[in-house]
Formats: C-alpha cells, sequence, structure tokens
C-alpha cells in the first residue's frame, strides 16, 4: 500500500508548523515535524556541553543519540534515548544549536531514515526544509511556504508578547535573517524551493486561507 504525502518547506517562522497541524488534523494525517528532530539532537549536545562548532565531538556523540517519534493523541513526542523531550526544544538557543548542527552530515544521516519510514506507513504531512528536495522527493504535494522576514518576525514577537516575554522586534529580525542564511547556504541538504514545489506567500494570508489552499491543491 502507498500512503500520500505532503512535504512542506521554508524558512523559520513562515508558519509551516501551524499550518501542517491544521492540515493534519482535517484530513486526518501524521503531522512529522523534522526539526522538532533536530532540536532534540541539539539538546543532547547542549546538555553534554558539545560546542556547536567542534565536529568531532558531534561526530562521537551522534554514535550515543537515538532519536524515536510517538504519536499520542495526534501529537507527536520526540524521544531522545527514550525520554520524551518536548518540553525542553522549543527555546532560542536549541533553535540556534540545530541551524548550526544541521548543516553536518552525521546529524542528516541519523535523521534521513527515520523520516522517510514515518512516510512509508502512514499519510503524512512533514514539514521542514529539506523535504520535498531530500526527504520525500516523489512526495505527492510539495509546498514552499514563506513570508516576508519583517512578517516572520512579527507574527513570532506577537507571540512571545502573548506568552509575556520580554522580546525585541529588531533582535527577533536579525536571528531570522541569520537563521535563514546558514539554512540556505550549507553544503548539505541547504533549503531552497524544490523545482515542482508550489510557491505560497502567507504575508497576507490567513491560516485559513493557507490551509484552505493547500487542501485545494491535492489531488486524491
Ligand atoms: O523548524 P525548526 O525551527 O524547528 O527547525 C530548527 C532547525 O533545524 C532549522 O533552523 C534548520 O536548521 C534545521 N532543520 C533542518 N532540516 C529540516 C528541519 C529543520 O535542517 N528538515
Amino acid at each position: 500500500m502507498s500512503y500520500y504525502s505532503i512535504a512542506i518547506d521554508g524558512p523559520a517562522g513562515a508558519g509551516k508548523s501551524t499550518i501542517a497541524k491544521s492540515l493534519a488534523n482535517k484530513l486526518g494525517f501524521i503531522y512529522v515535524d523534522t526539526g522538532a528532530m533536530y532540536r532534540a539532537i541539539s539538546l543532547y549536545f547542549i546538555r553534554n556541553n558539545i560546542d556547536a562548532l567542534d565536529t568531532k565531538s558531534i561526530k562521537e556523540a551522534c554514535k550515543d543519540i537515538d532519536i524515536t517519534i510517538e504519536y499520542k493523541n495526534g501529537e507527536q513526542i520526540v524521544l531522545l534515548n527514550k525520554e520524551n523531550v518536548n518540553s525542553f526544544i522549543r527555546t532560542e538557543a536549541i533553535g540556534k544549536m540545530a541551524s548550526t548542527t544541521s548543516a553536518y552530515s552525521d546529524v542528516r544521516i541519523k535523521l534521513l531514515e527515520l523520516q522517510r519510514n514515518l512516510a512509508k506507513t502512514s499519510n503524512v504531512i512533514m514539514d521542514g526544509r529539506d523535504i520535498g528536495t531530500c526527504v520525500l522527493p516523489n512526495a505527492n504535494l510539495k509546498i514552499y511556504l514563506t513570508a516576508s522576514v519583517e512578517e516572520r518576525a512579527l507574527r513570532r514577537y506577537n507571540e512571545l508578547k502573548t506568552k509575556n516575554i520580554e522580546c525585541n522586534l529588531e533582535q527577533i529580525m536579525k536571528d531570522i535573517e541569520d537563521r535563514d542564511y546558514a539554512d540556505m547556504n550549507r553544503d548539505m541538504s541547504p533549503l531552497k524551493q524544490s523545482e515542482d514545489a508550489i510557491l505560497i506567500d502567507s504575508s497576507t494570508m490567513t491560516i485559513y486561507e493557507v490551509v484552505d489552499k493547500i487542501i485545494e491543491l491535492t489531488t486524491f
């Protein structure tokens, strides 16, 4: 039996996970958040005081890292050496660590098979940076979701403000630009729009409009 797969790639803060979650809910698909897997590996490096630029230690550490995925009530749980780490991986520090260490082949190879296997056993909506170009080159539908850097920074700023977290719009914008640059300019699996992906710029669209547009594009 073959399963339907939707790949959503795009830069940080474009709304990929919100949209992918909503789509998964509506379509009854599994949502695979690949960024969470890179974040979980980064948590291991941080906990073990491994520097993001120490490629030798990172290579060694990769041998001790086991990442698995479970689903509970439709939510993806990332297990790092059997520990549920979902509540530890959403920090800015982990995001930055993930952005640097995801450029290393030892890290990427570790996750590739896991990601591909998930798409072999379920209908999936998988989001990340290299899903359409590398992980699922034969995905049934590929979306490249983006928004202007100003809009992405503003959304992040508003989200943090709602949570009463102190933040600075200029700094958020700079962090986003740095992350985009690193993700787009690395040698291995850089972020880019796959030739057969459909571009959606969500700068002036609501979440519902983007979700509806993607549902219209499905071919089942
Ligand atoms: O999407 P999220 O912000 O959680 O991803 C964290 C980092 O993980 C990204 O900045 C990117 O460097 C890396 N990543 C990746 N490939 C993916 C998903 C995430 O390189 N498929």
